[in-house]
Formats: C-alpha cells, structure tokens, sequence
C-alpha cells in the first residue's frame, strides 16, 4: 500500500500530549485551555439537548448562528458577510482548512505557505496532489521576506496561506504585511486562506488585523475562525468559514459531503451567546495577564521569553540549559523535569533547529505557577 502521506505520523501535539500525561507533566504542550468555558453557554447546550434540538443542522449550519457571526464580524471588522450566501459553520477551523484545501486544489497546484507553519497545512495540501511552497521565517523576529514570496508566486500557485495572529511565532501581521500581499496577488488568480482563530487574542493595545479589511484581498479571501478558541471549548470543534458567494458555493459543494453538517445543540447556544455576551472583547485582556504572568516569571529561570504579540502561545529559548536539538530537549524537559511544551523544529518542514520550544498560557494562575518552579529547576 502505497500511502497518501507516507512521512506523516501522530501529530506534535498528541504526541506531546501523551508524553506529558505517561510522565504525569504539567501539559503546557498542546493548545487547549486547563479550565472550562463560560458556566451559561455549558448550560445553554444542555438546554437545547433536552429542548429537543438533536437532528440534523442545516447544510451550512443553523440560521441564527450565521446571523449572530454576520453581526459579530461587522461589529469587529465593518464588513458585511450575509448569512446565506457568505458563512458556513464548520467542525472547527481544522475542518474549514481541509475544506478549503479539498475545493481548491488539484495537482500540480502549488499553496505557499508560512513556515513554521500550524501542522495540519501541509499535509491537507499534499493529500489533495498540491505542493507545499514554504518561505521559511526565523526567530527571533520571523519577518516575512515579501521578496522570497513574490519569487514563489507562479502560474501554478493557487493559494497562499496566512495565519495572524500565528502560532507558533505569537507574531502579528502589520498593514506592511498586507500591503505587500495585495501588490503581489494583483494580478494573479491565486486564492488567500487565512487563518484567524486567534483574532481576539491579541496585547498591548493591537488590534487584530484581518485580512477582510483589505477589498483586493477579502474579495479571494477564505477566512477561517474557531469558537474553541474563543469560548474555551477546544473539545466542541465547532468553528466557520467567511468567503464571498461565489467562493462560499465551492466550499458549500464539498463541505457537504465532508460533514454534511455541524451539531445542532452547541450551534443553537453559541447563537444564543454570542447575541447577549460580548465575551471577545475581554479576551485580549484576559489572556495578556496570564502571557505577562509568565514572561515575568521566565525572568527566574533559564529560559528566555520571545516577544508574544498575540495568541496563547510563548516562545522560549532555552540556549543557556542545552545545545540539545528541540524534539530531544523537549522530550527531556517532559520526562526529567514534568513540564511539557512543543519543540518549534515540529512546524518546519526540515526542522529547523533554533533552541526554542513553545509554551502554551492558556492555563490556570497554579498551574502556570507551579510549572515555573519546575521551570527554575532547570539549569
Ligand atoms: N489553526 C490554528 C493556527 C490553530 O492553532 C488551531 C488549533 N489550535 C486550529 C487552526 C484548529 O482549530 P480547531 O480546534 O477549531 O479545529
Ligand atoms: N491547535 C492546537 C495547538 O497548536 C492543537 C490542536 C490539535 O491538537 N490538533 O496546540
């Protein structure tokens, strides 16, 4: 048998996962928070579980769902995506990416790509006969070379794929950036994926910057966001797509088929929530406390926090405990010391080895605290 994707194992992230739990570490590997999401959205689902709401959802997810997203992205953004023809619910914005990836690409195409880059990029463009095209960005300060990326655009390239704020720089995009994006796509057919499931999450008075707030790119624009990340509730997998009609019908064509459709009681409680509670406007604060809780208590270890812009992530280089390459020193921290986190290495595609290994914050005040005592540890 000859496998579709014969160099892909367990992602990072279970494999850390189970790491950290044989090793009973504290998990600071995998993104997901250690606590639970708001106490009336739990309560509203199990309303519309008794209530009855356990059939089938519409193809492209409940109305009152798409209504509550078109009001919260016009709030946020001052565009207008209509429910009907612009936004379908999806299981989570990994199912969205694949979605995206399935309607587009046929092979030979070719989808640039940002590396380090979210794991399940790659691989969704390979199963479907696309190439990966990487422009690689490099800590500390993981600048795009728009000029490497103009030189990979080509006929063949269909898509390109952005993801701001990023895991796992825990960089933003700046105006810059997409600036540069519209002048390089102007003349082209190719698509843009990007990924914002972390658009709430951002400090020290950014504002997220999404690529609807740009015409020349919105109008070819699939734009990707995930409510695990924005209500705590990773293990719900309910996210959704935006994209103009014309590029929601393709998605519509496949997603169908995919998954038909979302479960129907989270669906009519994210509604209901997102109509009363404006949540996301707390978010960036919520989480800068606990990212500024850490940074500051890095200062008493050997490690060496990166600057965190945005999402629940940090970067760590650790340079001064061990010359060993990421994956080994990662696995080394996870057994030896019980703490674990994910070695960057794992978001290129040759490994590229800088000494730093990903931290995610979206964790409890104790167990932030009592991962840095194991932290101090390490010399
Ligand atoms: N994109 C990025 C950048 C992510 O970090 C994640 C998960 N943390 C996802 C997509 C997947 O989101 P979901 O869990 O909603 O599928
Ligand atoms: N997105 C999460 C992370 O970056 C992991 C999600 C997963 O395990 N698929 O850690």
């Amino acid at each position: 048998f000859t496998s579709k994707l014969p160099d892909t194992g367990p992602s990072i992230f279970t494999t850390m996962s189970q790491l950290a739990a044989r090793h009973q570490a504290i998990n600071l590997s995998q993104g997901f928070p250690d606590f639970d999401g708001p106490p009336r959205l739990i309560s509203l689902v199990s309303q519309y579980l008794q209530a009855g709401h356990n059939q089938y959802a519409p193809m492209a997810g409940v109305q009152a769902l798409r209504e509550q997203i078109s009001a919260k992205v016009e709030t946020t953004t001052g565009i207008c995506y209509d429910p009907e023809t612009d936004i379908t619910i999806t299981a989570g914005a990994t199912q969205a990416l694949f979605t995206v990836m399935a309607a587009l690409i046929r092979p030979g195409d070719e989808v640039i790509v940002f590396e380090p880059a979210y794991d399940s990029y790659a691989p969704s463009i390979r199963v479907f006969g696309g190439i990966p095209k990487p422009v690689t960005l490099l800590a500390p300060d993981f600048v795009v070379d728009w000029t490497a990326v103009e030189q990979l655009i080509t006929s063949k390239t269909r898509l390109i794929v952005i993801n701001t704020p990023n895991n796992p720089t825990a960089r933003v995009l700046a105006d810059a950036d997409y600036r540069q994006l519209v002048r390089m796509v102007g003349d082209t057919d190719c698509y843009v994926l990007s990924d914002e499931v972390y658009e709430h999450m951002v400090y020290d008075g950014r504002k997220h910057l999404s690529v609807t707030h740009y015409a020349a790119l919105r109008e070819r624009a699939f734009v990707v966001a995930s409510f695990g990340k924005l209500y705590h509730t990773t293990g719900w997998k309910v996210g959704y797509c935006l994209a103009p009609p014309q590029l929601t019908t393709e998605f519509r064509r496949v997603h169908q088929f995919n998954v038909f459709s979302v479960h129907t009681p989270m669906q009519w409680a994210l509604a209901d929530f997102l109509r009363d509670d404006d949540m996301h406007t707390e978010l960036g604060a919520f989480f800068q406390q606990k990212r500024d809780f850490l940074v500051e208590a890095l200062e008493t270890t050997r490690f060496r926090p990166l600057p965190c812009e945005g999402t629940y992530f940090l970067l760590a280089d650790y340079t001064a405990i061990s010359e060993l390459p990421e994956r080994a020193f990662s696995e080394a921290l996870t057994k030896h010391h019980g703490v674990a986190t994910i070695p960057v290495s794992a978001f290129y595609h040759n490994n590229v080895n800088q000494h730093l290994v990903r931290i995610c914050f979206a964790k409890k005040a104790q167990t932030l605290a009592q991962a840095i005592e194991r932290l101090r540890l390490v010399t």
